[in-house]
C-alpha cells in the first residue's frame, strides 16, 4: 500500500467507491468519470506503480486481469456487442493515476484510434 495513493484508498475502504468485484488480489469498481455506459477500472490490490514496473512475475496476475475483465464484460451484458480494455502508461499514455489499473470500457460503439 501507498500511503498517498488514491486507488490503494479505494482498496482500504478510506475513500468510497461503487465496488463490482473483488477477490484476495483484485479490485473492481466504476469510474468516477465513465466514458461509456460501462467504465469498470480493475486494479491489483498490491501497489504497483504502473504497466512499466510490472515484469515476468506480475504475468499471472495481469492474465487474471484480463480475464476477470471478460468475466465482468460478461456480466454487464456487452461481452457479444464489444468493449475495450486499455492500461495507459506513464504520462504520455495518458496516465493519471500511479496505481496499476485496467479500463474495461463498453456499451456504445468506442471511436477508433491509432
Ligand atoms: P488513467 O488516466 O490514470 O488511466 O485513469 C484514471 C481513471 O481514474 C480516470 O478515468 C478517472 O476518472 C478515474 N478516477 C480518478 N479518481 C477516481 C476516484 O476517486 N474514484 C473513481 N471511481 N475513479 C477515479
Ligand atoms: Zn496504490
Amino acid at each position: 500500500m501507498a500511503d498517498d495513493c488514491i486507488f490503494c484508498k479505494i482498496i482500504k475502504g478510506n475513500i468510497p467507491s461503487d465496488k463490482v468485484y473483488e477477490d484476495d488480489e483484485l479490485y473492481g469498481f466504476r469510474d468516477i468519470n465513465p466514458l461509456a455506459p460501462v467504465h469498470i477500472l480493475l486494479i491489483p490490490k498490491q501497489h504497483i506503480d504502473s504497466l512499466a514496473e510490472a515484469g515476468e512475475q506480475h504475468l499471472p496476475l495481469l492474465g487474471r486481469m484480463q480475464s476477470v475483465a471478460a468475466e465482468l464484460a460478461r456480466k454487464e451484458g456487452i461481452s457479444e456487442s464489444g468493449y475495450r480494455t486499455v492500461i495507459n502508461t506513464n504520462p504520455e499514455g495518458g496516465q493519471i493515476v500511479f496505481h496499476l489499473h485496467l479500463h474495461l470500457i463498453g456499451g456504445k460503439k468506442l471511436p477508433e484510434f491509432a
